[in-house]
């Protein structure tokens, strides 16, 4: 076995024939995963899940999508899918996976060799984790207009400034963010550069926000003369637009990923089960529909993570994935609710046959996958202008 960027390569795994593969990953899942992790109502705190994930990375399979010489798994699409598919079958809940899904894919890409070496192998450990520090209080749709200034110090950038809507930003180590380095530049996306920190940093104050549902996942990020070493930069100064855009590409293929939707399928089908409804014909039918949405979105999905294994960049088109995937979980978490009756007004978990569920839950995860990784309105907007060449309003 070879070791690469400190995970052992257990074997190529694309050798094997799918349904092999499958099996493998369901029967280590299976044996593995915390059983009364599964299916959860809310996103997990790394309190809760973090020795798993270690776990998960000790395996060598936390990166499934990252190229062999990156440490990662180098799955082919369609073994990523299959992937994905036995981890959500058994309620795997998401982790978090910005370090995964997010910035190491763009340290790859646009990160010196030095920054591969700092940077990779703590990501693939599961001792690094990532927060997002992109949105600001003025700054959310319109996110070239941000204002967290960084000036340069000799070796060093000096950061003040605000980030809010930050994903569990109390349970990261870590935080890769967007500042405006030129205040002067002509256009807003010219000024920006991409930092990364350690989130305990001087300076750096996290604070929680509780949101409807009473969890509180989302955190303001305050920054007060933060010093950020230059080397800390990825990516040109003032040429972190590109950085970022492509960030956000890989955001929206995840958002867009079939496991969300196909969870929620799991979780339909379960209420369903136990109240009876399988044998209403008009009922069976709308939940066919729904599969075929997912089963569509898949191979929707596939055709992303193959343009992603060539090695080209996604183009804006994977708006239509991000916004095909959280409408169909919002439609989906709405057929809960329903086939819920009574209990799908009711907040937090409640008795359905045998087991408990938090119906409301799903809608609570449902809505603002509809806003983050780029509102759905702003995803049609981008549709519009830069995929089918219409003039902005
Ligand atoms: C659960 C959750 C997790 C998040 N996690 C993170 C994170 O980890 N890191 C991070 O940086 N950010 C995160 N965000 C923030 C998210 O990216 C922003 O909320 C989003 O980009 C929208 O920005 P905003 O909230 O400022 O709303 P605004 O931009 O003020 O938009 C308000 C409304 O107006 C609409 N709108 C705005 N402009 C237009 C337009 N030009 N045309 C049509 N409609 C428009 C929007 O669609 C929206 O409905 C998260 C958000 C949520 C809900």
């Amino acid at each position: 076995m070879s070791e690469v960027f400190g995970v052992e390569q257990e074997r190529d795994w694309n050798e094997l024939e799918d349904a092999e593969f499958a099996a493998i990953v369901r029967d280590w899942v299976s044996e593995n995963y915390p059983p009364e992790l599964r299916f959860p109502s809310r996103r997990l705190f790394w309190a809760e899940q973090g020795e798993w994930v270690k776990n998960l990375a000790r395996k060598g399979w936390i990166a499934p999508g990252w190229p062999r010489e990156f440490g990662g798994m180098g799955l082919s699409p369609v073994k990523q899918v299959l992937f994905a598919e036995q981890l959500e079958r058994q309620g795997v809940a998401r982790f978090q996976d910005h370090g995964i899904t997010q910035v190491g894919p763009v340290i790859q890409r646009f990160g010196t060799a030095e920054q591969h070496r700092r940077w990779l192998p703590p990501i693939l450990a599961a001792e690094d984790i990532w927060a997002q520090g992109y949105s600001e209080p003025e700054a959310g749709s319109d996110l070239a207009s941000l204002r967290t200034r960084a000036r340069r110090d000799g070796d060093e950038y000096v950061v003040d400034g605000q980030k809010i809507w930050t994903t569990l930003a109390h349970d990261a180590t870590h935080i890769y963010f967007l500042v405006r380095t030129d205040p002067d530049a002509p256009k807003p996306q010219a000024g920006i550069s991409f930092l990364l920190s350690p989130i305990d940093a001087p300076g750096i104050t996290v604070r929680p926000i509780r949101d409807i549902s009473g969890h509180e996942e989302l955190c303001e990020v305050f920054f007060d003369s933060v010093r950020v070493p230059v080397e800390n930069r990825v990516g040109a100064e003032n040429q972190g637009w590109t950085v970022a855009k492509s960030l956000l590409g890989h955001e929206r293929i995840n958002v867009g990923s079939p496991k969300q939707p196909g969870y929620a399928l799991e979780m339909v089908a379960a209420v369903a089960r136990e109240r009876g409804l399988l044998e209403d014909p008009i009922f069976r039918d709308r939940l066919a529909q729904l599969q075929l949405d997912v089963a569509d979105l898949g191979a929707a999905y596939t055709r992303y993570i193959a343009q992603l294994a060539r090695g080209e960049e996604i183009g804006p088109d994977v708006s239509m994935l991000k916004i095909w995937a959280t409408e169909t979980v919002a439609a989906i978490a709405d057929l809960i609710i329903e086939a819920g009756g009574a209990a799908g007004g009711i907040a937090g978990e409640v008795a359905i046959g045998s087991g408990e569920l938090d119906l409301l839950g799903a809608l609570y995860k449902a809505r603002p996958a509809m806003i983050y990784a780029g509102s759905n309105e702003i995803q049609r907007n981008i549709i519009a202008t830069a995929v089918l060449g219409l003039p902005r309003a």
